[in-house]
């Protein structure tokens, strides 16, 4: 059922209900004027999920949920503004290749699913901290997880899982929680790779322009390349190799 929905000329200070601030308004407003497509709200109600937009070919869908109050609930309205605004910007993608069994199909999509968000989420925070909001309710969800959790026997296709979901929070932790983050995965199987990515920097990559670099080295160091690609604009790259020989022109 739609509850809401946005176009331009018509905006809205509540969404699904909630009232939103000016500065909210404002923000989201650049977003609908520059969307190719209506915007339309529908509320979420799967437990421990807060958004996501799904993209059809004449609207974007976003759905949102009503567990987060006050300026969180506008933190995660504009988080899933920013991910039309990559859409409309031609952000580059994680794309996953074929393999053969249809059990595996799945695994790979998962994982494709989760890289490619986990990474555009790098340029979202950017923006969302460049504009005064506070990711930190989000993060303190996050690390509260990780470390409540013990880390599942390692196949190939969780080893990657947790690793990029490790990877995701650890640039906007404090030392002091960068430091219990990485004391949990001492002496685990995880612990080489992670120190790995972490000198990716993939925050100061996307901020200054390389999403799509941000991603390849990410997928190189996760050793990916079997199962993933980049779609940038008019470019995939497959290999390590292409990477390496494009690398000059995905820098926008
Ligand atoms: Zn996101």
């Amino acid at each position: 059922m739609i509850f809401n929905f946005h176009y331009r000329g018509m905006y809205k200070m509540n969404i699904l209900g909630r009232k939103i601030s000016t500065n909210t308004k404002r923000l989201a407003e650049e977003i609908v004027d520059m969307s190719s497509k209506k915007i339309n709200y529908y509320e979420l109600t799967t437990k421990g999920k807060y958004g996501y937009v799904e993209h059809s070919s004449n609207c974007y869908n976003v759905y949102l949920s009503k567990q987060l109050d006050g300026e969180d609930f506008e933190t995660n309205y504009l988080h899933e503004m920013r991910h039309i605004y990559q859409k409309e910007k031609g952000y580059p993608n994680v794309n996953s290749k074929s393999v053969f069994n249809e059990d595996e199909q799945n695994k790979v999509n998962d994982i494709r699913d989760r890289l490619d968000s986990h990474i555009l989420d790098f340029d979202v925070n950017n923006w969302l901290l460049n504009n005064g909001y506070s990711i930190d309710c989000f993060l303190q969800k996050s690390l509260e997880t990780i470390l409540n959790s013990e880390f599942p026997e390692t196949s190939y296709y969780n080893h990657a899982f947790i690793q990029i979901q490790l990877y995701s929070i650890y640039p906007y932790l404090t030392e002091l929680d960068k430091i219990k983050l990485k004391s949990h995965i001492e002496g685990t199987e995880y612990i080489e790779v992670f120190n790995k990515l972490i000198k990716v920097n993939a925050l100061e990559l996307i901020s200054s322009n390389s999403c799509a670099i941000a991603m390849c080295e990410i997928i190189d160091v996760l050793g990916l390349w079997n199962i993933s690609k980049i779609k940038y604009r008019n470019n995939k790259i497959r290999t390590s190799n292409e990477y390496k020989t494009k690398k000059n022109e995905l820098i926008k």
